[in-house]
């Protein structure tokens, strides 16, 4: 199934080209209450709800996909979990060029470590990326989303897969620049997430999707999540050997090569097989 987040905060479900308003489905989600319990309500309880959304879906109104002002699929993540140089051909592209790639810290991903984007950084592909600071250079990443399902302390890597709620298109945007990641990373609108989620039982093998990403129409980055140096199951396991996983908690799983400049005025569209198709504008914003 996939599932958006859509327009004026509607739940809808995409069926052959068309958005379908399920968003009396939100009433099967239980009430919330103070404290609320860690994590995005809606990927928490995805099954109660898939059942109600099935139910709707007949008599449903809808309108085509591209009419839609898609928001991010998940609302109200807890984290947003990075995995740094997790594709070779980037790293390579990362270590020919230090005057650009600043990061603080060097080495293989299992030296560096994963980071953290801040969760209000978070928004949907209509809402496009407002950039802050013009006179910095600031590149797209384009990554595979990972979204948690369920509560994952210590995960086996074996079962680590059986955690995740679905996948979606990722932008993990980024200010080079030597400040830490989860500074440079984190700005209003730096984590893009969309169009829609699809949860995982439509994904046979994540590990085998191509990926594209073009600006203003011209090819910037393409590759296959096969060739992650890290796959997603050790990055569950590794992220919830450090850290509870909560429901809605989004992981980008890295980026390949042919990261680049993005302007305000270009528009960003990328792809990932099984998964859909986004268009991000980017405008200037901020302070
Ligand atoms: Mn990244």
């Amino acid at each position: 199934m996939k599932i958006c987040w859509y327009n004026q905060q509607q739940l809808g479900a995409i069926v052959d080209g068309k958005v379908h308003d399920v968003s009396a489905a939100l009433e099967a989600l239980p009430a919330a209450r103070y404290p609320a319990a860690p994590g995005d309500l809606l990927c928490a309880n995805l099954d109660t709800l898939r059942g109600a959304i099935e139910r709707l879906l007949p008599g449903a109104a809808s309108i085509p996909v591209a009419q839609a002002r898609f928001l991010s699929p998940v609302a109200n993540p807890g984290k947003i979990i990075g995995v740094p140089v997790n594709y070779a051909d980037h790293v390579a592209e990362a270590n020919a060029d230090q005057a650009t790639f600043t990061d603080r810290y060097k080495g293989p991903i299992r030296e560096q470590g994963l980071f953290l984007k801040a969760a209000s950084s978070l928004v949907g592909p209509a809402e496009g990326v407002a950039l802050r600071f013009p006179q910095r250079l600031t590149h797209h990443e384009l990554e595979l989303g990972v979204v948690i399902g369920k509560t994952a302390a210590n995960v086996p890597l074996d079962q680590a897969l059986s955690y995740v709620a679905g996948y979606a298109i990722a932008l993990d945007m980024t200010v080079r620049g030597p400040e830490d990641r989860s500074l440079r990373k984190s700005v209003d609108s730096y984590s893009v997430l969309g169009p829609w989620l699809v949860t995982a039982d439509e994904i046979a093998d994540a590990q085998q999707l191509g990926m594209r990403l073009t600006v203003n129409g011209a090819p910037r980055q393409q590759a296959n999540t096969a060739e992650m140096i890290i796959g997603i199951a050790e990055q569950i396991a590794w992220a919830s050997s450090y850290y509870t996983l909560y429901p809605g908690d989004i992981i980008m799983s890295g980026t390949c090569a042919g990261v680049g400049q993005v302007l305000p005025g270009d528009l960003i569209e990328c792809a990932i097989d099984g998964v859909g198709a986004m268009a991000v504008a980017v405008r200037a914003g901020g302070n």
